[in-house]
């Protein structure tokens, strides 16, 4: 048995989707990054399919490209059936419609230049795997973490890979990427909580051209006599059956309820079969010392048609990937760090009560998600609002997300989208965020102070005045948008998140404490 060691400044455990996310959001902002995975390829039985808006303007971040776009009409809709080719009987919503704001001004149409993807997990993988690769991430596939231990500076991994070499790693920090049954979880002994273990089911994938019996509906409920399973597509010829029960069942009874699913005699083959605990637990930190956790390994969010699973995940890992950049580059100062249990424990608990408080999930609600008012998905996924020690002006009775063109730049929201022309061409507001620290305002003197405030600090502060880079009318709806109409400025952090907001009347000198704070700067 060999024995080496090296030196990461971070360690990623687990290479699914939450673990490249991290490794490509970590690589992107330039930290070298060492992410180890047990296997050595994606699951041949692809779990997610449906990313967000959100997610696709994340990778952008990262210069992630080549996922194919659901065009701007699409809606995930799910029917309920007797069979596929049989009588459908009613198609049902994710979002009850009295839950749903219609906006109609045409200024509120757009809150992302995105649509989201439909990509099954299996093909998205080797693209983030690639991404993250070409960025400068190392990816040790099939080497697991067999233990590790952390001190006042820094982790100690052991990993071993398939002809049992050992390696030890030094790193600074670690990210437990390693999915529901997170060892690296319960090793720090972190418990969960929610709504527990939901079901267990079985599930079949197989391949069949069954795109001219769909009619655009990705999701069946189908019920028959003795027959209740789920059945879906991951628009790429394959498609899985889910059983709503743990019964492990041969060939020959899988064929026949693919037959009687399908309702005519149509070919298929079987590829493989699956079996998933649906659970929805919340860790109770996301954070103990120098180890976080991710995606799965901090909540477990049950299959949704908002697809808050995986999505919840990537958006763990891009945030706590430039907190980790920050701390690492000596910007900041790790309390800085404090901030991604304060963020994501809160949107992880949010989305839980979306969840049950929907009629696909009501019947497992316990009393508060029963009594939890259902937001417009749209709130969710794009205004959501963060409380931490890293936003300024939070304080007051403010909902826990709004849809993000009702938020006129409030702290603690995504900076807003908003598709404007500069040098004659359609360019994305986003463009502006995701490197460093930002501050717009219309107002000179307030860009001036923040560059030099930065330059002092020590950190990566740059400032666009809007009256100057925007024609008069794109300026006049950005300053809309971001509530600092009259000379006001917004402070953005490099996640894209409004950190603080300012009016003309506050003093120029305030900067300096407002920076101090957000990045929590030495
Ligand atoms: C049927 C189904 C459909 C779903 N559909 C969607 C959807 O459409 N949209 C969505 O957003 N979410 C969806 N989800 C949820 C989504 O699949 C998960 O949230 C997501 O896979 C979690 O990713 P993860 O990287 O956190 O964990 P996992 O995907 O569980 O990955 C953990 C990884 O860690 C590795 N690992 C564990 N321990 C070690 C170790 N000691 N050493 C090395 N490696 C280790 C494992 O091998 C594994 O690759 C779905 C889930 C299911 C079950």
């Amino acid at each position: 048995m060999k024995q080496q060691g090296s030196v990461a400044p971070v360690l990623i455990v687990g290479g699914s989707l939450v673990g490249l996310s991290a490794a490509m959001f970590l690589a992107a902002r330039g930290v070298p990054c060492v992410v180890v995975e047990r296997h050595l390829h994606s699951s041949t039985h692809p779990r997610a399919i449906g990313y967000t808006q959100r997610t696709l303007e994340l990778f952008d971040t990262a210069g992630l490209r080549g996922i194919p776009e659901a065009p701007p009409t699409f809606r995930l809709r799910r029917v309920r059936v007797e069979s596929l080719t049989g009588r459908w009987l009613d198609e049902t919503d994710w979002t009850p419609k009295s839950a749903r704001v219609e906006r109609t001004e045409p200024q509120r149409m757009d809150p992302s230049p995105h649509h989201g993807a439909v990509i099954a997990q299996d093909r998205l993988e080797p693209l983030l795997r690639a991404r993250a690769r070409e960025l400068g991430a190392s990816l040790l596939l099939g080497t697991e973490l067999v233990r590790f231990a952390q001190d006042a500076d820094g982790v100690t991994a052991w990993i071993q890979d398939r002809e049992g070499s050992q390696q030890v790693i030094r790193a600074s920090y670690l990210i437990a990427c390693d999915g529901n049954r997170s060892a690296i979880r319960d090793s720090l002994g972190i418990g969960r909580q929610g709504i527990g273990v939901i079901e267990v089911m079985r599930s079949v994938l197989f391949r069949a051209d069954l795109e001219a019996y769909r009619h655009g509906v990705g999701q069946f409920e189908v019920k028959g006599p003795n027959l209740d399973a789920f059945l879906t597509t991951y628009g790429d010829g394959r498609w899985v059956l889910m059983f709503k029960d743990d019964i492990e069942r041969d060939h020959a009874t899988l064929t026949e309820a693919i037959e009687r699913v399908l309702g005519a005699p149509l070919p298929f083959e079987i590829l493989t079969t699956g079996r998933w605990e649906l659970t929805a637990l919340i860790a109770d930190r996301f954070a103990q010392g120098r180890v976080f956790l991710a995606g799965d390994a901090a909540h477990t969010l049950p299959p949704t048609r908002g697809g808050y699973g995986a999505n919840t995940g990537i958006a763990d890992a891009y945030n706590l990937a430039w907190k980790l950049c920050a701390v690492l580059s000596g910007q900041s100062q790790p309390s800085l760090l404090n901030s991604y249990d304060e963020e994501r424990r809160g949107v992880a608990w949010l989305r839980l009560r979306q969840t049950f408080a929907r009629p696909d999930y009501l019947q497992y609600a316990d009393e508060e998600s029963r009594n939890t008012a259902i937001l417009d998905p749209v709130a969710i996924e794009l205004g959501e609002l963060y409380r931490s020690s890293s936003i300024l002006g939070t304080e007051g009775d403010l909902p826990p997300a709004r849809h993000p063109s009702d938020w006129k730049g409030q702290p603690g929201t995504r900076a807003p989208f908003r598709s404007v022309t500069r040098e004659g061409k359609p360019f994305s507001t986003l463009d502006w965020f995701g490197s460093g620290w930002l501050l717009l305002s219309s107002s000179a003197n307030w860009c001036d102070a923040a560059r030099a405030e930065g330059k002092t600090l020590g950190l990566n502060v740059s400032a666009i005045c809007l009256r100057e880079s925007l024609s008069e009318t794109d300026c006049a709806l950005v300053e809309r948008d971001l509530g600092i109409e009259g000379g006001g400025a917004s402070l953005v952090r490099p996640d894209g998140v409004i950190a603080w907001r300012g009016t003309a009347q506050q003093s120029l000198t305030q900067i300096a404490d407002v920076l101090r704070a957000a990045a929590h700067t030495m």
